[in-house]
């Protein structure tokens, strides 16, 4: 068997088509998107990630803007910075970005964001509501993961779906909401034994782990659908999945590549809440 390739460049292409004329349309009533990207310090990635936000942001017609703050600032500072942000009415959405410097506690600045403008998904009413099925802001990653199954006519609905990794950000939110798409769900991670067998079973595969190609052929059972959410960087520069591509290509019946799968989905997801958060705002 010859896997299919899930591209989630093509797929978050189209979701962006029609968030695009959604945008125009709440224009029309006067409102326009906007989200706040918050950047505490100089880290290279981060630097890269809030770019490629903003960047989405102007192509889709969103006011956005990106906050740059030195990595001394402090953590009171920082809250005074997202109580303003949370007031503020023509921003429906506020992220800070992640990882903050150490100084900083992480729960208490994504406690501090308003779950209204809780566009990450992160605050724990919006946790607590996702697990409770009620409407949610939902973690981009996650929800992007989601979107690239349905689209691909792959519904989790009545399928065993393995989950590796329990992150908060990533393996718990998938899990949750592969459960609300009604699969069977089983969530693995670095204690599990028997992890090959365990993923085995799996109709759908979902690894978010962040070991490099750590799952190999003879983990995947005939034509089942892998979506690989692990971004690594290989010693060459080049990035790699927690999936080996090129090694379960013949086993898998979907597949996602890394880059071009899970990846473009985020920023996409990200989109997709503002401008929930902007629709709800509006009403
Ligand atoms: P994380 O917080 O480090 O969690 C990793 C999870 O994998 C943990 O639950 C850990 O188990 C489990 N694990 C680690 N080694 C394992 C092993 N050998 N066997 C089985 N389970 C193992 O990572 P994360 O934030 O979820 O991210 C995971 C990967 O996804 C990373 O590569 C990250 O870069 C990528 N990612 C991509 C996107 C995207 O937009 N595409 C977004 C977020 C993350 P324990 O809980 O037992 O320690």
């Amino acid at each position: 068997m010859n896997a299919q390739l899930i591209n989630g460049k093509s797929i978050s292409d189209s979701i962006r088509e029609e968030l695009r004329y959604e945008v125009e349309l709440l224009r029309q009533k006067g409102v326009t998107p906007g989200l706040v990207v918050i950047l505490v310090g100089e880290d290279p990635a981060s630097q890269v990630y809030v770019r490629n936000k903003a960047k989405a942001c102007e192509q889709l017609g969103y006011y956005s803007e990106v906050i740059k703050i030195p990595a001394e600032t402090t953590q009171d500072e920082l809250l005074r910075v997202i109580e303003q942000y949370n007031k503020q009415a023509n921003i429906h959405g506020i992220l800070v970005q992640l990882p903050l410097p150490k100084h900083i506690e992480e729960k208490a600045i994504i406690d501090a964001i308003s779950v209204e403008k809780d566009v990450d998904g992160f605050h724990p009413v919006s946790v607590g509501n996702l697990m409770i099925g009620d409407d949610a802001l939902l973690p981009c990653t996650p929800s992007g993961v989601i979107e690239l199954l349905k689209r691909t006519g792959n519904h989790p609905s009545g399928k065993h779906a393995v989950v590796i990794g329990r992150s908060n950000i990533v393996g718990k939110p998938v899990s949750m909401l592969l459960l609300r798409e009604n699969a069977t769900v089983t969530i693995c991670h670095s204690r599990t034994p028997n992890l090959p067998e365990m993923a085995r079973q799996a109709d759908i595969l979902i690894v978010a782990v962040g070991v490099a190609k750590l799952v190999k052929k003879e983990w995947i059972k005939p034509g089942a659908v892998v979506i690989d959410v692990g971004m690594n960087r290989l010693p060459d520069g080049k990035l790699c999945g927690d999936v080996d591509y090129d090694d379960v290509l013949e086993t898998a019946g979907w597949v996602t590549p890394v880059p071009g799968g899970v990846g473009p989905m985020t920023i996409t997801m990200l989109m997709a809440n503002t401008l929930k958060s902007a629709r709800r705002f509006s009403q």
